[in-house]
């Protein structure tokens, strides 16, 4: 029997352990580095859209992400001025018949939690923690691939590495070739939060995904865990200035400056930004799309996906999920070509590349419309306030019927 390609996954958040799980099935072995001692992310929620949840269905994974996740019944946009409603869209009731899978809210650390377990499940997969991928050379007929520990330095061989490491990807910038497009600053900062139910104001526990738009900002908030936790994210215009985030990533925020920046809101929206116990930095970041996700030309060994391909705002909450679609991706263009390394990363990149550029484009100018001021604001309202729940529901078919 022909022994099986192997690849190495560098990064275990959500792209790179779900493109673990579609490589294996595939018929790959896989090693995932992750550089963290753990797999996990601090406690954040995240809105999986049912071009997620349609391929975690493929993956045999649906069934688990449902148990620890929520159906929310209906995206609810109000206005923070005065709390109107600008307009109500069902979710839970509608999101299989119209788009073929479950829109659902879960805990990251939830979601990472199954994808460990799957990748452990598999034998094909090896995970290895606490080690981060140094770089890369691509030789003939293969990559070698250094790793390092602490100080303990080490090489591995592989068919095909995939730099899944984030919006920071230190194998992108090793590409060296045209991609030395730095992330841009998108002016905006979301300070995100986890508060006890029990806390917060009794319409932020409804099963729902609430936004609320104001001038220069906005509010998403949803349950988690059986609605016993509600996340909530307060995006502004203001609270970080400069060109590094590293150091002030998930840096804890003031409570009193960011209540004061929402202090001309609905009594409602006060009540939720009061009840965070505390809250966390991060600043908002995405970067021009490329349309070259494979290195080097002509011997391509070497696939960008996630973030590393396509960092993006998150005011399409699409981030993991275009991750999920690429890895979704991945794993079909192996089984169809995966003798040919170098035809099959070709055939992932021009499966997804457009398409991701596409949503990347359609979240930065969603964060434009949300911010809105006056004058703009007005229209922008009334527009909303015009629209059908099914006029509102068509508008997203382009990104999850896909
Ligand atoms: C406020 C906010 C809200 C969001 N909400 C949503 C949402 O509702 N829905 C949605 O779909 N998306 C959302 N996103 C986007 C989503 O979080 C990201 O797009 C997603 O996590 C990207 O996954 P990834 O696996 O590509 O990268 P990451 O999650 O960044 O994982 C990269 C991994 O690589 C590891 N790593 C880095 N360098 C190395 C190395 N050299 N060697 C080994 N390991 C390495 C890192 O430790 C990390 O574990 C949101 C983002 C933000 C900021």
């Amino acid at each position: 029997m022909a022994e099986r390609s192997h690849a190495v996954i560098s990064g275990g958040g959500v792209g790179g352990l779900t493109a673990a799980l579609a490589l294996a099935r595939a018929g790959l072995r896989v090693t995932v580095f992750e550089r963290a001692e753990d797999f996990g992310d601090v406690g954040a929620g995240l809105q999986l859209a049912p071009n997620a949840t349609r391929r975690l269905r493929a993956l045999g994974l649906l069934e688990r992400v449902e148990r620890h996740g929520l159906a929310v019944d209906q995206a609810r946009l109000r206005r923070a001025r005065d709390g109107a409603d600008l307009v109500r869209a069902p979710l839970g009731a509608i999101a299989e018949l119209r788009w073929g899978a479950p829109y659902l809210v879960i805990h990251r650390a939830d979601l990472l939690g199954v994808l460990v377990a799957a990748c452990e499940a598999e034998p094909a997969i090896e995970l290895r923690r606490g080690v981060a991928v140094g770089g890369f050379a691509v030789a003939s007929g293969g990559v070698e691939v250094a790793t390092r520990r602490g100080d303990e330095l080490g090489r591995v061989n592989a068919d095909v590495l995939i730099a899944a490491d984030g919006l920071r990807s230190a194998q992108r910038e090793r590409f060296g070739f045209g991609l030395g497009d730095a992330p841009v600053w998108s002016g905006r900062v979301a300070w995100r939060a986890l508060a006890p139910s029990g806390a917060v104001p009794e319409f932020a526990r409804k099963y729902e995904t609430g936004l609320w738009l104001g001038p220069r900002a906005h509010l998403v908030h949803y349950p988690l865990r059986n609605g016993e936790l509600i996340n909530i994210v307060a995006i502004t215009e203001d609270g970080w200035r400069g060109a590094d985030a590293s150091d002030l990533w998930d840096a804890a925020g003031d409570k009193d400056a960011i209540a004061r920046g929402f202090e001309r809101w609905h009594p409602d929206a006060r009540a939720l930004i009061a009840a965070a116990p505390e809250w966390r930095r991060w600043p908002v970041f995405d970067r021009a799309p490329t349309r070259r996700w494979t290195a080097p030309q002509g011997a391509a060994r070497v696939a960008l996906l996630g973030d590393a391909a396509h960092p993006m705002t998150p005011f399409l909450a699409q981030g993991a999920a275009q991750a999920i679609e690429d890895a979704s991706a991945l794993g079909d263009a192996f089984a169809r070509l995966g003798g040919d390394i170098g035809a099959t990363l070709a055939a992932y990149e021009s499966a997804r590349a457009a398409r991701a550029a596409k949503v990347v484009l359609a979240s930065r100018r969603q964060g434009g419309i949300y911010h809105m001021g006056f004058p703009l604001a007005v229209a922008r309202d009334l527009t909303l306030a015009r629209l059908s729940p099914e006029a509102m529901l068509s508008r997203l078919d382009w990104l999850y019927s896909v």
